[in-house]
């Protein structure tokens, strides 16, 4: 069985195939950049207009076969920007349509860790799940209902979310501090390069319970920048304690999930740092640390065509293919 994903959720636009073993045959993509400031939701959605066929054409050559060879069509139904979901849905339908295939959405964030279990085998993981625009602490909802609330074992959904942050993503936050510093989008790889070198200077860290939040945080550290603090101590000190936020919790999780395994996904978990310090968390608890590659952290087609595959062999069909903006990954 060979199955095609399509990703259109934010800035980038990817089609990836996969076969039923798990091996990814394609995964190509490509990124919508802003000339200046944050995400145009519009001229996204222009931008994955105009690359769709070309990435099409392209992830059928790299896994050489014809859209005669499918047999299964995927799209990132939600959550996301509208104007940019309605380009991949579209695409899909009108692909199925055309080649007589089955189509089926998916939830983009439930793609993330499907990705990361698909590399990673494991039985009780706390998924770290970091992005643009999500930040949350997952675990598998049966492994959770033993431990906790009667409210918890009504829910049919696979993941439920112990964690998550109160304002916006980790990813965004880093991105929201880089225009302020004039970094491009995305910030987060160059905040990572200038904190090498940085000093700590101190910030304000929000945890509150399982949760956390980065929007004083973000603030502080452009006023701290405004007033002359040096650009790598600013960067330094926003991941130091941006990131003791989310190993705090995730550390958390893992004491009362009392689960060994701490997996990491989304954008952020090309963060070499924030590995750093979890893997350092990990081993100090005696508990095993995963992660993906880089090509398979941010969003990409591939993992859609995955977590595709896995829910086609569940549901056989989605029954409503409206786009879903905001669709969480704890929502059926
Ligand atoms: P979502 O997947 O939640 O819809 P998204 O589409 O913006 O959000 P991804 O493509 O998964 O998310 O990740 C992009 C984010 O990851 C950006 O915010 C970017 O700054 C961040 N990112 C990428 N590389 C790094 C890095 N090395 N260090 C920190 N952050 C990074």
């Amino acid at each position: 069985m060979f199955v095609l994903g399509i990703e259109s959720t934010a800035h980038t636009f990817g089609i990836g195939i996969c076969n039923e073993k798990g091996d990814i045959l394609a995964n190509e993509y490509n990124t919508y950049v802003p000339k200046s400031g944050g995400i145009i939701p519009a001229e996204a959605a222009k931008h994955h207009i105009k690359v769709k066929r070309i990435l099409l054409k392209k992830a059928l050559k790299k896994a050489k076969l014809s859209l005669a060879d499918l047999d299964l069509i995927v799209f990132s139904q939600g959550p996301g920007l509208s104007p940019c979901l309605v380009v991949g849905r579209d695409f899909a339908l009108e692909l199925a349509k055309k080649n007589k295939k089955s189509v089926i959405g998916v939830n983009h964030c439930v793609a993330h860790i499907e990705i990361g279990l698909l590399f990673n085998a494991l039985k009780n993981p706390i998924i770290g799940f970091f992005s643009g625009a999500n930040s949350q602490i997952v675990c598998f909802a049966p492994k959770y209902k033993k431990i906790n609330s009667t409210e918890m074992l009504k829910r049919k959904e696979k993941y439920i979310v112990i964690g998550e942050t109160l304002d916006s993503g980790l990813g965004n936050s880093l991105d929201k501090l880089g225009r302020q510093l004039n970094l491009p989008f995305p910030a987060g790889p160059k905040i990572e390069e200038l904190a090498k070198t940085g000093k700590y200077i101190e910030l304000p860290y929000t945890v509150k319970g399982m949760n956390f939040a980065f929007a004083g945080l973000v603030t502080s550290a452009i006023n701290k920048y405004k007033q002359g603090s040096k650009i790598e101590d600013v960067c330094f000190s926003f991941q130091e304690t941006a990131f003791a936020e989310v190993v705090e919790v995730c550390e958390r999780a893992l004491s009362f999930s009392k689960s060994k395994e701490l997996l990491f996904v989304g954008g952020v978990a090309a963060n070499q740092r924030l590995q750093q310090m979890f893997k350092i968390m990990c081993l100090e608890r005696g508990a095993k640390f995963y992660t993906v590659s880089k090509k398979f952290a941010g969003d990409n087609g591939a993992m859609i065509a995955w977590a595709g595959l896995k829910k086609f062999k569940k549901e056989r069909k989605t029954k409503n293919l409206d786009i879903r903006p905001t669709w969480r990954i704890d929502q059926k």
